[in-house]
């Protein structure tokens, strides 16, 4: 296996970027976690070695491993002088064109020639950030998912300009952060949200024409297929509005009937009932 690139940008300190910085930070990258609030980079920080502690103390990582990885990482908030020498920009900025078009110039502008540029976008198309830079051969999509640190899972996305070169140093970069990634062409919702939304959608039709109870929907597939989560608790977790967000834009993409949001999540997210985070979805957080 190739080893981990020697230095990494990781842009935008939320939720993803600073999962992605540690597993870079662990598998022994040079990381600079950039923000454009210095202070989030920081807070990130603390919660990276939170996890490292948590990991520590499970006996999953030795105290040595969880030092050198500190030792590794760095926060700025001045992405162009944060690019200079890094082999691999990964930009997790918030999920808009405008913004990943913005940022990924910057890193094009600032970053050596033979650097990877890579967006974590959960949905958009690697195609139209391609389309906004000079060079578009050496942009692709990793896709990661949440937790970063414990989810083995990286979609690698080929864009329709990326080239084979750039998908291939992606998929080791990832191993090498050790993860499992798959391959996946541009295209909706890549291989997992496409598969995953429609199983969900599935059983909140079924819920609608009253076939089983939310419970027992889930539990025919923790059960009878081994899934680890049935579609509506999971559904529940992510968020319903944010699973209703991409069900219309699979819906406008892909076209058919498929994808159309059932009117059972569209009544639920304008009631506010979005899941775990406002108490109430497909089940009542606040009894669990
Ligand atoms: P987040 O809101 O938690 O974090 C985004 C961070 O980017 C914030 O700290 C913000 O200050 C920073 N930022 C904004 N503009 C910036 C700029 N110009 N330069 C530098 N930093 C900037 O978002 P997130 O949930 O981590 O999502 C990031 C990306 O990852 C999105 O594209 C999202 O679709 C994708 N994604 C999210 C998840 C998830 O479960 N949250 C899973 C997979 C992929």
């Amino acid at each position: 296996m190739s080893p981990a690139p020697e230095r990494v940008v990781v842009v935008g300190a939320g939720t993803m970027g600073h999962g992605i910085a540690q597993v870079a930070a662990q598998a022994g990258s040079s990381v600079t976690l950039v923000d454009v609030r210095l202070e989030l980079a920081v807070a990130a920080l603390a919660t990276i070695r939170a996890n490292l502690d948590g990991g520590v103390t499970r006996g999953k990582v030795t105290a040595a491993e969880r030092d050198g990885a500190l030792a590794r990482l760095r926060t700025s908030a001045d992405l162009a002088e944060a690019a200079t020498g890094a082999a691999l920009v990964v930009e997790a900025v918030p999920e808009r064109l405008a913004l990943k078009v913005e940022v990924l110039r910057a890193a094009e502008a600032a970053a050596p020639p033979d650097a990877l540029l890579a967006s974590n976008t959960s949905s958009l198309s690697i195609g139209a950030l391609q389309d906004a830079l000079e060079r578009p051969e050496r942009v692709v999509g990793m896709h990661f998912f949440n937790p970063v640190h414990i989810n083995k899972l990286v979609e690698v996305v080929a864009g329709p300009r990326s080239s084979a070169a750039a998908v291939e140093r992606a998929l080791e970069h990832a191993r090498a952060f050790g993860k499992e990634p798959i391959r996946v062409r541009d295209s909706p919702g890549f291989a997992s949200s496409r598969l995953g939304v429609l199983l969900g959608l599935e059983a909140i039709r079924m819920l609608e024409e009253g076939v089983a109870s939310a419970a027992d929907i889930d539990r025919a597939l923790e059960l009878g297929y081994r899934h680890p989560m049935g579609p509506l608790r999971l559904t529940d977790l992510v968020g319903l509005d944010v699973r209703l967000d991409i069900a219309r834009h699979l819906h406008e993409t892909l076209g058919g009937e498929r994808f159309r949001p059932p009117a059972l999540l569209e009544r639920k997210v304008a009631e506010g009932s979005l899941g775990r985070k406002s108490g109430r979805g497909f089940y009542d957080w606040d009894q669990e």
